[in-house]
């Protein structure tokens, strides 16, 4: 189990790595309001707490009973499936509450979700055996455990197998991270390549691009006049 402050710097800072990008990019071009630093607050908050919902246990046991002990919440493993799926619907009700929009709340949900699957991706990796699967299959199991170079000899059929299916495991947390955070209006857009000719047609005179960015500045500057008279 890696310590609580190397998930949360794994989710924000890796996963959720196109986000921040994204999200700089367009303040430091044309500025934000102050309510989407709020936005981009709450969303950080959020998938750092629901990357380490996992591990919560260890909160209570540690002031009950002095121990640190995390992996279980009673008879249930805080590492599967139905921990999962309390992550998902957790941040879908706050998502309901935050932007009042089905569509968002969904994102918000799977984004919760990714955070939750990167903290378990970490654990197999760190320690491996988690009961990914319970309550369908309680015995543990792990995926990173077996991409190891000594198995390369011994069954090559099993490491390479085991060496997909980790890489399928990654692909899948970075991709409903990124689909979450597009819908949540922290995505990219791919710019098709254009001819010398059609580029020229399409630029906008830079004095007219100052102009647009200085509209813009003046118009974060009001907004956040107004909020702050509210
Ligand atoms: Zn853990």
């Amino acid at each position: 189990m890696p310590y609580p402050i190397v998930h949360m710097m794994f989710f924000v800072l890796c996963i959720s790595l196109p986000g921040l990008f994204s999200f700089a990019q367009t303040a430091l071009s044309s500025g934000v309001y102050k309510r989407d630093w709020w936005n981009l607050l709450l969303l950080l908050s959020i998938g750092a707490f629901f990357s380490l919902l996992p591990d919560i246990p260890a909160v209570w046991n540690y002031f009950l009973f002095g121990n640190l002990d995390h992996g279980m919440a009673g008879p249930v493993p805080t590492h599967s499936l139905v921990f999962g799926i309390v992550a998902f619907c957790s941040a879908f009700i706050l998502g309901l509450l935050a932007y009042r929009q089905r569509d968002r709340a969904l994102a918000l949900g799977m984004y919760a979700e990714a955070a939750f699957l990167s903290h378990l991706l970490l654990d197999d990796i760190a320690e491996g055996g988690l009961s990914y699967l319970y309550p369908f299959y309680d015995k543990p199991m792990s995926m990173f455990s077996y991409v190891n170079v000594k198995y390369s000899g011994i069954d090559f059929q099993g490491y390479n197998t085991a060496g997909i299916v980790s890489v399928f495991f990654i692909f899948c947390v970075l991709l409903m991270a990124l689909m979450a955070l597009n819908y949540l209006g922290f995505g990219f857009r791919y710019e098709p390549l254009r001819s010398k000719a059609e580029t020229a047609c399409n630029q906008i005179p830079l004095a007219s691009q100052h102009a647009t960015r200085e509209i813009r500045e003046i118009q974060v500057m009001n907004a956040d006049i107004i909020e702050d008279e509210y």
